[in-house]
């Protein structure tokens, strides 16, 4: 295998959004009739799940497959059932689609609220992971590397994209809450928050180590924060989870502290509209929430052929559905008029070399592309890095034959991740 370094040569020249002086506060989109909530594939038979077509639920209620298992979505609305069926997201993952009614007579579960009064890791990870900024609790549970150090991103991973930087702005006294609870029910003390040179000021409010980064697209990703932040490189393949550091994002502390602090488990999402003329907005909604309901609120069509995109441009995903609903971590939605899309094409690779010269991981992607394209995912490991990739998107950005280069990397590591998935489980 290569062994590259995770910083490359060439720096690309992309700015993250800055969030503006004065920026307005979120439109609050509630959902017009029902929403869906993602639950992930059931380990057990269906006809065993303990929830039903017609049952009703109460807003902050834990619906799972069994009282046993730790999979769980909570229900971000009071209402009933209306369906529930099987949904294959990106790359064949898996997923229990449950449709609610929304009763607008919202009744608090209070299951969560008997326990918040004395936080405990368990009671987090019983509770609030898939909470807006989606925490995952996991970390402090399944590494062998225990967690010494929390990384609390205020700046967002993408570009286009100020929800988390507005979670810093607005909400800092619920990052300090959240990052107190966080001290507390994992005994870490070690709490670093990256902010925008601008949101100095504002993050020292939250009690933790502030640190400036880059204003630059990738800087913000983990691996390279591992490196400019703790001067530690991520091997390849392995996650930072396995040395001791856990990202959370600034929103999910936030939340943490607000779910603790009120006893109520938080639902409600901040994400960045980008409309099909590029123009930006906060809004807040419900999470699963379909899409159709806030682009009714904001006046956008969509025509055949646009494209709504999940996440931000360099690493979101289309999504074929309006109806397809907001989730913890949806950060952000682009509509792109079908006559400005950028669309990829069949072009054979020419060999310019510009994604070799802009990745930050220094993979030769010229080659690795090669075997992608022919499904050779373990050759495509084994002698062209491929798990060096940092998912930073930037080799499809600049590909002169509009190639999905990305895509390729991420349907590989997916099936990769599958094989040896059903390896284990038949060892
Ligand atoms: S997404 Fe592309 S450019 Fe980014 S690290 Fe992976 S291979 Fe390199
Ligand atoms: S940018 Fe595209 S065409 Fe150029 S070497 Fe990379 S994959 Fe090939």
């Amino acid at each position: 295998m290569i062994k590259q370094s995770f910083i490359g040569l060439a720096k690309p020249q992309i700015e993250y959004e800055v969030l503006v002086a004065g920026q307005p506060e979120p439109q609050l989109i509630q959902p017009s009739e029902k929403i869906t909530l993602f639950l992930e594939k059931s380990p057990v038979p269906n006809d065993s799940i303990l929830f039903n077509v017609g049952d009703k639920v109460k807003t902050g209620q834990k619906l799972s497959y069994s009282a046993d298992t730790d999979t769980y979505v909570i229900a971000s609305v009071t209402g009933t059932i209306s369906s529930i069926s099987a949904f294959a997201g990106d790359y064949g993952k898996s997923h229990t689609a449950i449709s609610v009614d929304v009763d607008n007579n919202e009744e608090l579960d209070d299951q969560f609220a008997e326990l918040a009064a004395n936080p405990t890791l368990d009671t987090a990870r019983n509770f609030l992971s898939g909470m807006p900024g989606n925490p995952s609790f996991k970390a402090f549970s399944e590494t062998a590397e225990s967690i010494h150090t929390i990384i609390i991103c205020g700046v967002d991973r993408d570009l286009l994209i100020t929800t988390n930087q507005y979670a810093v702005k607005t909400h800092i006294k619920a990052i300090k809450n959240g990052i107190g609870i966080l001290k507390q029910i994992t005994g870490v003390d070690n709490i670093l928050m990256t902010v925008p040179q601008h949101l100095m000021q504002d993050a020292i409010a939250g009690n933790a180590q502030v640190r400036v980064v880059d204003s630059e697209y990738p800087a913000t990703l983990p691996h390279l924060m591992m490196q400019s932040l703790l001067d530690q490189v991520v091997p390849a393949g392995k996650r930072p989870e396995e040395m001791g550091v856990c990202f959370l994002s600034a929103e999910a502390v936030a939340s943490i502290g607000r779910a603790f602090d009120e006893g109520r488990i938080p639902v409600t999402k901040t994400l960045t509209l980008v409309d099909k003329n590029g123009d930006k907005s906060l809004v807040s909604t419900i999470i699963g929430t379909p899409i159709s309901d806030i682009l009714n609120t904001y006046g956008i069509t969509l025509h055949e052929k646009d494209r709504l995109i999940i996440g931000g441009p360099m690493t979101g995903s289309a999504v074929y559905s309006e109806d397809y609903p907001v989730q913890a971590d949806t950060d952000a939605i682009i509509v792109q008029d079908s006559e400005n899309l950028d669309l990829v094409s069949d072009y054979p690779c020419i060999n310019c070399g510009d994604c070799v010269r802009i990745c930050p991981a220094n993979i030769p992607i010229n080659m690795l592309v090669r075997f992608l394209e022919a499904g050779q995912y373990e050759e495509a490991a084994d002698q062209y890095d491929l798990y060096s990739c940092i998912d930073c998107g930037l080799c499809s950005y600049v590909c002169v034959s509009k190639m999905p280069v990305f895509h390729y990397i991420k349907l590989a590591k997916y099936e990769l991740g599958r094989m040896h998935a059903a390896e284990a489980m038949n060892a």
